[in-house]
């Protein structure tokens, strides 16, 4: 197993997050969460650490709308150092609109900040994906992307809850272009509204959440899922460790079975019972964590596993260390 690290993602630096609103508070999706998860990482397991220091990434528009694209290229060029774009208002279509109020087609909420190397940090959390499924798909071996900032609220043609580019289905696509099965399974403590976007048979998608009205992203109660390549299953509030990793198995369970090759793994450490970002408190402890990584260690598939949320900073460290050394012991690595 080797580790892949985005080595432009300090370039994205958010200041203030108006998820909850004026005044706003510090962002919390910031870079030491990087450093902690890593160092939790290597404490567990030493092994090679690739760096990787692409600032563009072209094989983003393989599943990205390419207006899409070009709106965060060209809204990047006009933001001043230390200035940051949030969209002004909100609209289905503002093609003919002057490109500052374009964002709000291409938004989703107001708590992801465009600062002026953000977008470049996204294209090379995105190669940094791509880099570890190449190694993969290589090697026939697992690899866990530091990425950020992360993917899976980011849909075809929209950014918001901290991500831009869908780091996940990026290198799910590339696992399927070079002949492989793959299964994207995803354990942050909130739905991947954006990678529910990508599945398809050849690249299905499985998520246990929060509820998804009561918790980001608020999904619009009308919202019901149609797509029988996705599988959502929403854990109960107020939920112990353990149960929700019975929770996590059931679902590794429909997730896997014995025609995939590759398994990609949105991994939040947002799950953590004193992650600020919960809605409804769920009540995993850091030990926990072992525990999910023993459970995706004993699969006979690779496992790719990609960083999405996870914002207590006092405990990152150790939870990443919980699950590397899990993940490792039952790989036999
Ligand atoms: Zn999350």
């Amino acid at each position: 197993m080797k580790y892949f690290y985005p080595q432009l993602h300090t370039l994205h630096n958010p200041s203030i997050d108006l998820s909850d609103g004026l005044p706003g508070y510090k962002h919390l999706e910031v870079a030491t969460r990087v450093s902690l998860v890593l160092k939790g990482a290597l404490s567990a397991y030493d092994t090679e650490v690739v760096s990787v220091d692409a600032s563009e990434c072209e094989a983003v528009r393989e599943i990205h709308d390419d207006d899409y694209v070009d709106f965060l290229v060209a809204i990047s060029k006009e933001i001043e150092e230390g200035g940051e774009y949030v969209p002004p208002l909100f609209r289905q279509n503002l093609k003919k609109s002057p490109l500052f109020f374009q964002g709000g087609m291409y938004c989703s909420e107001i708590g992801t900040p465009i600062g002026e190397g953000s977008i470049t940090a996204a294209f090379n959390s995105a190669q940094t994906a791509l880099d570890a499924a190449k190694y993969l798909c290589e090697e026939q071996k697992n690899a866990f992307a530091f990425t950020r900032p992360p993917g899976h609220h980011a849909g075809v043609r929209r950014y918001g809850g901290y991500c831009f580019f869908n780091n996940a289905y990026l290198a799910a696509n590339y696992c399927v272009k070079r002949g492989k099965k793959v299964t994207v399974i995803d354990i942050d403590y909130h739905i991947g509204d954006g990678s529910l976007e990508f599945a398809t048979k050849d690249m299905p998608y499985f998520s246990l959440h929060a509820d998804v009205h009561r918790n980001y992203p608020y999904l619009d109660a009308t919202f019901s899922n149609e797509n029988e390549f996705v599988t959502l299953k929403a854990f109960q509030s107020g939920i112990s460790g353990e149960e929700y990793v019975q929770e996590v198995v059931s679902l590794v369970n429909d997730a896997v079975n014995r025609s995939v090759d590759v398994v990609l793994l949105s991994l939040g450490f947002d799950t953590l019972e004193t992650d600020y970002t919960q809605d409804e408190y769920i009540y995993v402890k850091p030990e926990n964590f072992r525990v999910l990584g023993e459970l995706f260690g004993a699969l006979e598939q690779e496992v790719l596993i990609l960083l999405e949320g996870g914002y207590d900073a006092e405990y990152l460290e150790l939870c990443s260390q919980n699950f590397v050394s899990g993940f490792v012991k039952r790989k036999g690595l």
